[in-house]
């Protein structure tokens, strides 16, 4: 659900510090590749270099920003890639909604708060956030400022330690952090359902009624903050560089703007079965149902379905079911704005993490006070009533 896309950006700042957004391109485009189109990579390296220096730097210059740790034309980069991102869903995956939905809606008034943050999130807050946190951070980490070289490609943890071959290939070193990264997410994922504390952050992901294009990065800041510190240390500690390939993660990131979109598609019975689609993840989303009351603990993978084909939570085959939670004060979501979702998430959250119940794997609604209620215990008024059908053709 949520991008983590910031976190992938981190530098290992021995590397990326010397290599900048032109080498980026070499080590991402070309990689991929794209060798065969350099004149594309250099038109890339110099609108990053050009909006960086006539954007990016007179506004952080501006704002009084300029003299923190971090590197203009990693912003430029993120924004310019997020403006591509926000294209390809409003141009793409919008469209499919309208022509190809899973569920039909009379209007999309609840879809309107997620596409306002979508924007908010990839234009504003993800970039500054990898520019003020996560690269001071991973240069107090290992930075060139902190001495020898403390890389942790040379660690016991560092994949190139165990597979040095890897070293000198670098697309495939790549693939194998990418699938590492989406077995962490998964784990986290799982504990995300399973701590009630963290579901009173993550259920606002769920508590839309309209799952949509725009749904993906609907989530608490708080918990984003805490995922792409895990997410980050796991990149220092096994000693890749994902700046280097910042084409490959947007590819991560549209399959899962894809995977909230309201439409039908599926990847089918192979495909399907490797790769998050639209139809798995919607099943992930849906609301609880009474009659089946743990069929809704399914389909955790980000990208990758394989990790719940594995670990047994996949669930193929049912007809599409309206989204969204059984919980009313979760439900209650759908009435906020945008501030408002927030101070109702941190509202539970606070209600959680402060008593012990709020420890205790298992599956929680909120009563008073947001203090976390055993499902099986919730007062009747906060018992789902029977699960409507969801509109479909
Ligand atoms: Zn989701
Ligand atoms: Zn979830």
């Amino acid at each position: 659900m949520l991008r983590i896309d910031a976190s992938w950006r981190i530098a290992r700042p021995g590397e990326t510090r010397r290599k900048g957004a032109a080498a980026k391109l070499d080590g991402g485009l070309i990689a991929a590749g794209a060798a065969s189109m350099p004149s594309l990579a250099h038109a890339w390296t110099a609108l990053v270099d050009a909006f960086s220096r006539h954007g990016v730097l007179p506004l952080l210059q501006w704002l009084h920003l300029d003299k923190l740790a971090g590197d203009p034309r990693e912003i430029a980069e993120s924004l310019l890639i997020a403006v591509a991102q926000v294209a390809i869903i409003a141009g793409l995956f919008r469209p499919l909604e309208t022509f190809w939905p899973a569920e039909r809606w009379s209007d999309r008034k609840l879809t309107r708060v997620d596409r306002q943050y979508t924007l908010w999130m990839l234009l504003g807050i993800f970039p500054l956030f990898s520019y003020l946190v996560l690269t001071p951070f991973a240069n107090y980490f290992g930075g060139v400022s902190s001495g020898p070289d403390t890389s942790s490609r040379d660690s016991i943890l560092g994949i190139t330690h165990w597979f040095p071959v890897l070293g000198q290939h670098p697309l495939a070193l790549f693939l194998v952090y990418y699938v590492i990264y989406d077995l962490v997410y998964y784990t986290m994922h799982r504990v995300q359902h399973a701590l009630p504390w963290w579901w009173a952050l993550h259920s606002m992901h769920h508590s839309t009624r309209q799952m949509s294009c725009w749904t993906n990065d609907r989530g608490s800041l708080v918990d984003g903050f805490i995922q792409s510190m895990i997410l980050a240390v796991v990149g220092l500690a096994i000693g890749v560089a994902p700046t280097d390939f910042a084409w490959l993660m947007l590819l991560g990131e549209l399959v899962q703007n894809l995977s909230h979109t309201n439409t039908r598609l599926h990847f089918g019975p192979l495909f399907g079965r490797l790769f998050v689609d639209p139809t798995f993840h919607r099943l992930h989303h849906m609301r609880v149902d009474p009659a089946r009351p743990g069929l809704h603990n399914c389909n955790y993978g980000q990208v990758f379905s394989i990790w719940d084909v594995l670990f047994g939570t996949a669930l193929y085959g049912e007809p599409v079911r309206p989204t969204g939670v059984g919980d009313p004060v979760v439900d209650a979501d759908n009435e906020q704005g945008l501030v408002g979702l927030h101070w109702a998430a941190f509202k539970r959250f606070w209600g959680a993490v402060r008593t012990l119940d709020g420890w205790k794997p298992g599956e929680v609604s909120f009563g008073p006070g947001y203090r976390p209620v055993p499902v099986e215990h919730a007062p009747a008024s906060s018992n789902p009533g029977p699960l409507p059908q969801a509109q479909v053709d």
